[in-house]
């Protein structure tokens, strides 16, 4: 027979859980269905949710401090603060290798590809929002 201390702990992991889907989803719409970090193009199949202060450095489960984060960033990223990774994954090519390295070439191929669509849309004069997510996101989920 569990405690009334444990199921009252059990609950509230349950709560913050659903939280926690509900700000990955919000956050995955937020972010143009891209990965915060490397900026590639993440479906709701693949996105993972990310503490951007982690939970080991007292984070918490709040809609600002949940990011949609592809796998590969997340778990590359473990307990380092969103803004230290940041700074390491913006550093020159030339000082970074392995994952680190291939997260910024991401980062930079993605972030370029988007803000040249942005200019071709603006050029013609329509909104690029709606035609980039209808590019970037899995069938049935621009909406
Ligand atoms: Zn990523």
């Amino acid at each position: 027979m569990q405690s009334k201390a444990v199921r009252i702990r059990i609950k509230e992991r349950k709560i913050e859980a659903e939280h926690f889907r509900v700000y990955r989803a919000a956050a995955l719409r937020v972010q143009h269905f891209r990965c915060f970090y490397c900026r590639e193009p993440l479906s709701s199949a693949a996105v993972t949710g990310d503490h951007a202060r982690p939970r080991a450095r007292r984070g918490k489960t709040t809609a600002d401090n949940i990011k949609a984060t592809c796998l590969r960033c997340n778990k590359f990223k473990g307990d380092m603060d969103w803004g230290d990774f940041l700074v390491l994954i913006k550093q020159p090519l030339a000082k970074l290798d392995g994952i680190a390295r291939q997260i910024a070439m991401d980062r930079h191929f993605w972030t370029l590809t988007w803000v040249s669509c942005e200019r071709i849309a603006a050029q013609v004069g329509i909104d690029a929002a709606p035609v980039l997510l209808d590019m970037f996101s899995p069938e049935g989920e621009a909406a």
